[in-house]
């Protein structure tokens, strides 16, 4: 197996486009995605591009409202930042154990493009960008339009995930997440949810909610997002809601879950924070 590391991104950029090499990050999906017997190294037949020396992927900064965040920077360092936006370090805190979230990178679970990734919910919610670079520059794209379907990007094979770009957003707004899984630490999501709200005067000015596992890729509500935003909290039609949310909702049966089962907890997930929303009084807001 060939290994790279290159401490210049231009030098990445290159045994990239003349080997294509495979990224490698912190390696947990990669490892064990490529693992063989018990005991042996993992086989990987093409170039392996280790990209924990490049200093460009490592960048934690708020600029303009925006939070930019190296695709090699890791779960745990996002947590130690204080910059993190809370529904990402909801998410980020229930993803498997310390000891993974040292080595787990943000780019590595974006590119890994999992339906069932837990940070692409409150991606999705905050509208976020992803950087892609190449030898002939950077390109940016949104979340939803990077990930393609299940193990799918938009990423050429001569190109490096580079940065992730997060609006951040108003802080009195009212957030939810929630992660179903068998058990709390090392254990892949049967479904996670994340909502944002944004409501003034017993109105809700803006409303926002992704779902991971149940479709080909982490999905936002629009139609259902569209029916509660503009609308009175006391006059929200949580059936058309639900029905809305219903035919975008298409979960598959997996060693995880069942579809029946994932359909329901999705739409439990989406009712609860529209019923939390209707406790708010209006001293609150
Ligand atoms: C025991 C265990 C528990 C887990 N629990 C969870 C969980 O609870 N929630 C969850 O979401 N995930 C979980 N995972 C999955 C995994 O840890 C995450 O997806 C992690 O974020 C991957 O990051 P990484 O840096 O290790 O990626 P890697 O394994 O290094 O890479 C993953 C993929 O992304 C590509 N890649 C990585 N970085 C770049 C880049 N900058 N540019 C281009 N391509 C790139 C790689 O080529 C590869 O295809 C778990 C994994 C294990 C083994």
């Amino acid at each position: 197996m060939k290994r790279l590391r290159p401490t210049r991104l231009e030098d990445a950029l290159e045994f990239r486009a003349e080997y294509k090499a495979l990224p490698f990050a912190g390696g947990t999906d990669l490892m064990v995605r490529h693992r063989g017997y018990t005991g042996t190294l993992p086989k990987i037949q093409s170039p392996v591009l280790f990209l924990d020396a490049l200093d460009e992927l490592k960048t934690l900064e708020i600029v303009d409202g925006t939070l930019r965040i190296g695709a090699g920077v890791s779960m745990a360092e996002l947590l130690a930042f204080p910059g993190t936006p809370e529904l990402l370090r909801r998410a980020v805190q229930l993803i498997a154990a310390p000891a993974l979230r040292n080595r787990a990178s943000l780019g590595g679970n974006i590119c890994n493009a999992s339906p069932a990734a837990d940070s692409l919910p409150p991606l999705y919610v905050h509208q976020a960008k992803v950087v892609a670079v190449s030898r002939e520059g950077e390109r940016s794209l949104p979340i939803a339009e990077f990930l393609t379907g299940p193990g799918q990007t938009a990423l050429k094979e001569y190109e490096i995930l580079l940065r992730i770009e997060l609006p951040l957003l108003p802080e009195k707004g009212r957030l939810y997440y929630r992660k179903v899984g068998t058990r709390k630490a090392n254990a892949l999501s049967k479904l996670s949810s994340a909502g944002y709200a944004e409501i003034d005067k017993g109105k809700v000015l803006d409303f926002r909610f992704a779902l991971g596992a149940v479709a080909p890729t982490v999905i936002r509500l629009s139609e259902a997002e569209s029916l509660v935003q503009g609308a009175s909290l006391k006059e929200i039609d949580t059936r058309a809601v639900s029905e809305a949310a219903e035919t975008r909702i298409q979960p598959i049966d997996d060693q995880r879950s069942n579809a029946t089962y994932r359909r329901k907890i999705a739409l439990n997930s989406l009712m609860e924070f529209i019923e939390q929303l209707k406790t708010i009084v209006p001293e609150d807001l």
